[in-house]
């Protein structure tokens, strides 16, 4: 049993009882986070770990709801094309993914789980094809973690086979991880780019057996919808209900333009949808209705997307893009408050992603997965110790961040990573990056 105490640090806990702790402690034993208070009641005895956490600010990990950490090998290169729609995304990534090969892979995810570390991410969701490779580094890297397979298809029954096949392989695999940091989800990629109805209840039956979520993209622009209505006469979120999708917990990366008919209907299914405001306004595509989904009871998270529609992994930006996005949107100031952008980046992430007994907020009993914030650091002054929301959300960035911890082991400890040879990363994804765009050249 290993116990560390961490204390003298401005706190702030989230969740229901959303308690700030102006030099409060907090206590972890193994993974678990045993007791939070003030210095007044500062626990005596002995620890493995006392840390003095003098002029930071300690609050819970954040949670990147919707990413694809291999794609950190295609940064910078689908500028200038919208990857929400069918035609940007074929003819600039699919051109990209068909000379990847999987070698190419465990340095890319590497790379997005140092970013996601550096700055304060501690438990994403992942979807994309090449699970096998994906899986080994973000266990070593210490990260949680739901890791959906994505399936493509693109009207190949002999790739849907092939693709069907592997995501039950890989499902049966991750039973093995139960318990663990990694859980194993299902990826339907888009119900317009390549996924069939077939193919749908084939991976929504997959879910079921194996108790997994979906994790798709929804309703990026009108063109969704206007397909689901030529194919099926109905909308996109409608065919899914009926297709019995959101039997399982679901998160529809993007939902900017879900129809407000539908939003009654989602608020009471199992189905949270994941605002990617910098993504979307890089596309050009809509602004998401977050504060009108939210108002009308539907779990709204947040996610960076790929680091092409993005392109950095830092969720405190993504946060403050989020908020103003929402502010110009609805033509209000205020129209989201900073603490309910934190609760999105916390509590509807966990809940999102089915891990809302687990993480979240700094209650005891809930897993150790926090971050802590450098408060002597430039722009953040004064910070009143009462609301620091405002602060978090709006006056800084990612790079604030000193510590990340998961699972009560650090990840990042006074900004140097602890499980992570970011380096070495780093210079063979240089060497991937040139053989990729070598093939691609080739290619065309
Ligand atoms: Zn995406």
């Amino acid at each position: 049993m290993a116990t560390t105490l961490l204390y003298n640090a401005l706190i702030l806990c989230l969740g229901e009882k959303d308690q700030i702790f102006d030099r409060g402690y907090l206590l972890i034993e193994d993974d678990r986070i045993i007791a939070v208070g003030d210095a007044a009641q500062l626990p005596s005895g002995t620890f493995d770990e006392r840390i003095d956490c003098a002029n930071r600010l300690m609050m819970p990990g954040l949670v990147n709801a919707h990413t694809h950490t291999p794609m950190t090998l295609f940064r910078g290169l689908a500028e200038g094309v919208s990857l929400f729609t069918l035609d940007g995304w074929y003819n600039s990534i699919r051109t990209l993914e068909l000379v990847m090969t999987p070698d190419m892979v465990p340095a890319a995810v590497e790379i997005g789980c140092a970013e996601m570390i550096r700055t304060g991410t501690t438990t994403f969701a992942d979807q994309y094809f090449f699970m096998e490779q994906v899986v080994p580094v973000v266990r070593q890297s210490g990260m949680r973690a739901v890791l959906a397979y994505g399936v493509v298809e693109l009207n190949d029954p002999v790739a849907r086979e092939r693709e069907l096949a592997h995501l039950d392989a890989f499902l049966e695999d991750m039973q093995g991880e139960k318990g663990s940091r990694i859980k194993g989800w299902v990826g339907p990629h888009a119900f317009f780019v390549d996924n069939s109805v077939e193919t749908m209840l084939a991976e929504r039956n997959l879910a079921q057996k194996y108790g997994a979520g979906l994790h798709i993209h929804l309703s990026t622009t009108g063109e969704e919808d206007e397909f689901c209505q030529r194919q099926f006469g109905r909308t996109a979120a409608q065919q899914m209900e009926m297709l019995g999708m959101f039997d399982q917990p679901l998160i529809a990366a993007h939902s900017v333009t879900i129809p407000e008919q539908d939003w009654r209907l989602l608020s009471q299914r199992p189905f949270s949808a994941i605002t990617c405001a910098g993504a979307s306004m890089r596309a050009g595509a809509d602004a998401a209705p977050v504060v009108g989904m939210r108002t009308a009871g539907i779990n709204v998270a947040i996610g960076t997307d790929n680091v092409c529609n993005n392109n950095d992994y830092d969720l405190f930006i993504e946060m403050r893009t989020v908020a103003r996005l929402a502010c110009y949107r609805e033509r209000r100031p205020g129209a989201l408050p900073a603490r309910e952008v934190l609760e999105m980046a916390t509590a509807n992430g966990a809940k999102a992603l089915g891990l809302q007994a687990e993480i979240g907020d700094l209650t005891p009993g809930k897993k150790a997965d926090i971050i802590m914030l450098d408060r002597d650091e430039i722009g953040w002054s004064p910070l009143p110790t009462n609301d620091p929301f405002t602060a978090l959300v709006h006056s800084i960035n990612g790079s604030y961040v000193t510590d990340t911890m998961v699972d009560g082991v650090w990840l990042m400890r006074n900004r140097q990573f602890q499980t992570i040879d970011y380096r070495a990363a780093v210079q063979k994804q240089a060497k991937d990056a040139a053989e990729l765009i070598r093939r691609r050249n080739n290619n065309t």
